[in-house]
């Protein structure tokens, strides 16, 4: 009997394309084939790592809808500001989290922070779309900026630290707040030996931002390589062969109709035409004049 998870499949990026001018991105989800096997996951954009030189104009993407789900945007090596349309606003440092339900509707801008924008240099981070059930596919538009600071870390290994950004590993729970359940789990790895534990029943995948480590007995090596779980067995064993930055996602499946187009993903093509035709009516708000 296996006692822990096996890697079913490594897939390579799909699509690599520019987001506005601000996130040159390598897609594994959905681009890679990956899909409905990693629900509620709907994309994964890999942005950077990428050098900027300075600016006075903050690169990044203008004024755009979403409805029906959340992104959560990771912070690595650069800083991001954003702004919406009820309002709200906020800046995410490296190490920070940035967890928006985009519910029933916002349209907001990702950009530079501007002090970045001015000095330049390397930018990095993911950003995840985690998908709603249909029960909250229309709830409140609502913010989390999670500070590096209040991310729970963990050791899970001599050399390898967990930092929980949504979920509970050895008595910890991260600060995300989650429709459905979800577990995302940043972790680094200087070597040796490690491991953690998912819900058995869970989707689960690792991506491998840069590195070479050993997944129960497959090797993944490289850059931007995402492996996708056994979701029988709870516990995932890792071992270091190079210094290795991971981040674990893991949720349990929604199990319903996907409709999605472009910044939309609902249940029914109905539900889409409602919403292009509320975004275009204005009824998902506009922004306000930059500052
Ligand atoms: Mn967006």
């Amino acid at each position: 009997m296996n006692t822990v998870k096996k890697v079913v499949r490594i897939y390579e990026k799909g699509s690599s394309h520019w987001v506005g001018d601000g996130f040159p991105v390598r897609n594994l989800i959905p681009s890679s084939g990956l899909e409905g096997e990693i629900d509620p996951f709907l994309m994964l954009d890999y942005a950077g790592p990428a050098q900027f030189e300075a600016s006075e104009r903050p690169h990044g993407v203008g004024e755009h809808p979403h409805r029906g789900f959340e992104t959560v945007t990771i912070a690595y090596q650069g800083s991001v500001e954003h702004r919406d349309s009820s309002g709200n606003e906020g800046t995410i440092h490296p190490g920070d989290v940035q967890w928006m339900t985009a519910g029933s509707g916002v349209v907001h801008e990702e950009m530079h922070e501007r002090a970045f924008a001015k000095t330049g240099g390397v930018f990095e981070m993911i950003q995840l779309w985690v998908n709603l059930p249909r029960s909250h596919k229309l709830t409140a538009p609502r913010y989390q900026t999670i500070k590096g600071a209040d991310i729970p870390k963990v050791a899970i290994g001599d050399q390898a630290y967990a930092r929980i950004i949504a979920g509970e590993l050895n008595g910890k729970t991260g600060p995300a707040q989650t429709f459905t359940p979800v577990y995302l789990i940043d972790v680094g790895i200087e070597s040796g030996e490690a491991s953690l534990k998912i819900p058995a029943g869970y989707n689960t995948a690792i991506f491998l931002l840069k590195g070479r480590v050993r997944i129960n007995d497959t090797l993944v090596d490289g850059e931007a390589k995402m492996a996708l779980l056994d979701k029988t067995v709870e516990t995932i064993s890792l071992v270091g062969e190079a210094e290795s930055r991971l981040l674990v996602m893991a949720g349990k499946p929604i199990a319903e109709p996907v409709a999605s187009y472009g910044p939309f993903v609902m249940n029914s093509k109905q539900e889409l035409i409602q919403a292009v035709d509320d975004y275009q009516a204005g009824r998902m708000g506009h922004l306000s004049k930059r500052a």
